[in-house]
């Protein structure tokens, strides 16, 4: 069978995410342009614009649509921005902001995900997406500083280097919190101060590597 894919994003956008406060025009457009069924397993394709996270293999997720949708509200993208994704996964998130800003630098751990992205952003031809295989808690200085930094999977505290690798006005979103459970922050650099706030409670991944929870 044949999927209306495009009716089926239709849908995900207005009753998941429109209809929950979600408004920004182009973050929307984005949500209604990407074939978020490309980033999950085939064997799932019948969930892909379901209300809810998905497994994509080595333990992780590829988040529910809302969560992307809000952390990308959150991280407030603009057009000539550089933007820092921890935490690939699937790619899903890095081609949402791949169509919002200017460039997408993204890491991932797990190698046989980042290859797994890296082909679909050449197959989807998003190419304004750089990825890598590392550990992205430290950040990636060769690029910094980066006007947005997005990190999907849960830390323990703030990573400090990525706020050191936040640009003067630059956003910082990041879940932190317990393995069980976190608080969505969103910090804005501002010269050397950092103004915080709490968007949600939320439930990711853990975050490893030097600034996250350790390598385990
Ligand atoms: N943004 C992804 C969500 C992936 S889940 C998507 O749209 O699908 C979080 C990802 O973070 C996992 O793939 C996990 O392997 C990765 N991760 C965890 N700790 C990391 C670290 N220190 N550096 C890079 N990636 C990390």
């Amino acid at each position: 069978m044949t999927r209306d894919y495009p009716q089926a994003r239709a849908r995900m956008v207005e009753t998941q995410l429109r209809r929950r406060g979600l408004r920004d025009a182009r973050v929307l457009e984005a949500f209604l342009r990407v074939p978020r069924h490309r980033f999950v397993d085939p064997a799932l394709d019948g969930e892909a614009y379901a209300d809810r996270a998905l497994p994509i293999g080595f333990g992780q997720t590829i988040s529910q649509p809302y969560m992307v949708a809000l952390m990308t509200c959150a991280l407030a993208p603009e057009r000539h921005d550089r933007v820092l994704e921890v935490g690939t996964g699937s790619g899903y998130q890095a081609a949402i902001l791949s169509r919002l800003v200017h460039t997408v630098f993204t890491i991932e751990r797990i190698a046989p995900l980042a290859e797994r992205a890296r082909a679909l952003f050449r197959e989807l031809d998003l190419t304004n997406v750089i990825e890598r295989v590392g550990d992205g808690s430290i950040g990636w200085i060769s690029y910094a500083p980066y006007q947005g930094i997005i990190v999907t999977a849960g830390a323990p505290e703030i990573p400090p280097s990525l706020l050191a690798q936040l640009a003067d006005g630059g956003r910082l979103v990041v879940p932190a919190g317990s393995r069980a459970n976190q608080s969505l922050l969103v910090v804005t650099r501002r010269g050397e101060h950092y103004e915080r706030r709490e968007e949600t409670a939320c439930v990711f991944v853990p975050l490893l590597g030097k600034e996250g929870w350790g390598d385990d």
